[in-house]
């Protein structure tokens, strides 16, 4: 296998991965594979419960909050947080740095009033919109923001202050990239392919007062108190997908957790970004110093007529998926937890020897 550096979906733990294909064809001695089970039979709940102890225990998730294993990419969830959160007419801060955010925020207005509460889009989204500059409101039925955004390569490294409303995150890029407070949140949710496993599982993570915000009349398939009180099995549940996010939670237990996960993505992304920054004006990152990202790095070359070469030459190498996002341009490293320091070891080399060439 090549490193992958692809936003999403992105590569899992080569661990991970080894052990899904040795139980492929018969998951712990029950003679089937893991997604042939029924999803209420006795085996399968053993692992859902697992994993969510797991999540449990790494994120440090107090018993006040409920953790569901959802559907619908993160995208539905655009939509379907306000529909849970805001009752009919009510209004909902959105501060925005960055293409997911804008998402969130267009996806959410059909269903609850969106007050830009915050916005670095004058600034092409290369820094983060200075604190004093927020019109929170406090009457707002919460406060949703994207700590991390994927493709401008931007991350808040600390967890804004917005009093007593709910703070909801989309964290699709960052979840599991560290330790975080999450009694500081009303609502987390994080597509899963990135940090957690296979696109089409959706982690979710809410204070369970929130649970009952909504009245409004809506079909229980999308009410997250009714998955709450299934234990996320209201529908069939993506268990294949539940399977590979648990595997991937006692990976991360077996590394030291997400302290020492932390650590790690801090050194990988410290050391592309010196290399970046060390490169006499050959590469330069265009975000903001004190907001860039530990998982997306975007990178561009002096001359963009370069970069076909750089995506061939680093295909040659073995470095797969460097092409930056199209509304951005240039080239994106993402960093996330399966990609080791190996990788980034092997990418800082390749840049250095091809400046050194095409000079
Ligand atoms: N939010 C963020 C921060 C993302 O990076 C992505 C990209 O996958 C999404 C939302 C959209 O997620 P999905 O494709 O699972 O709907």
């Amino acid at each position: 296998r090549l490193w992958n550096f692809s936003a999403g979906p992105a590569a899992l733990p080569q661990a991970v991965l080894e052990r899904a294909q040795r139980e492929l064809l018969d998951w712990q001695g029950c003679g089937a594979s893991v997604m042939e089970l029924s999803h209420r039979g006795k085996l399968f709940m053993g692992l859902a419960q697992q994993a969510e102890a797991d999540l449990r225990e790494l994120l440090a998730i107090p018993e006040n909050y409920a953790v569901l294993f959802l559907q619908g990419g993160a995208t539905q969830h655009f939509a379907q947080i306000p529909m849970n959160l805001a009752a009919e007419g009510a209004s909902a801060d959105y501060v925005v740095t960055g293409h997911w955010g804008e998402k969130a925020a267009s996806e959410a207005a059909p269903y609850v009033k969106v007050n830009l509460a915050g916005s670095s889009k004058a600034e092409h989204y290369l820094r983060l919109p200075p604190r004093e500059t927020w019109q929170l409101d406090p009457r707002a039925a919460y406060v949703h923001y994207t700590p991390n955004e994927t493709i401008h390569g931007v991350e808040f490294h600390d967890i804004p202050d917005v009093g007593d409303v709910p703070l909801v995150a989309d964290m699709s890029s960052d979840i599991l990239s560290g330790p975080i407070d999450v009694t500081k949140f009303g609502l987390i949710y994080a597509g899963a392919q990135k940090n957690i496993g296979p696109s089409g599982l959706v982690v979710l993570i809410i204070r369970r007062d929130l649970l009952e915000r909504s009245s409004r009349p809506m079909a229980r398939i999308f009410r997250y108190a009714d998955h709450a009180a299934n234990d996320s099995m209201l529908n069939t549940p993506n268990t294949w997908g539940w399977y590979l996010a648990g595997l991937t939670f006692q990976w991360l237990k077996e590394q030291g957790g997400l302290t020492a996960m932390g650590e790690r993505n801090t050194a990988k992304a410290t050391l592309l970004y010196d290399a970046i920054d060390h490169s006499d004006g050959y590469y330069r990152s265009p975000v903001e110093p004190s907001a860039r990202s530990r998982m997306n790095v975007p990178f561009t070359l002096h001359d963009s007529a370069l970069d076909a070469d750089f995506l061939k030459a680093s295909e040659q190498a073995g470095l797969l998926a460097l092409k930056g996002h199209k509304a951005v341009g240039g080239m994106r490293a993402s960093l996330y937890n399966a990609v080791p320091m190996e990788a980034v070891q092997a990418l800082v080399a390749f840049m250095k020897d091809f400046a050194k060439r095409h000079g």
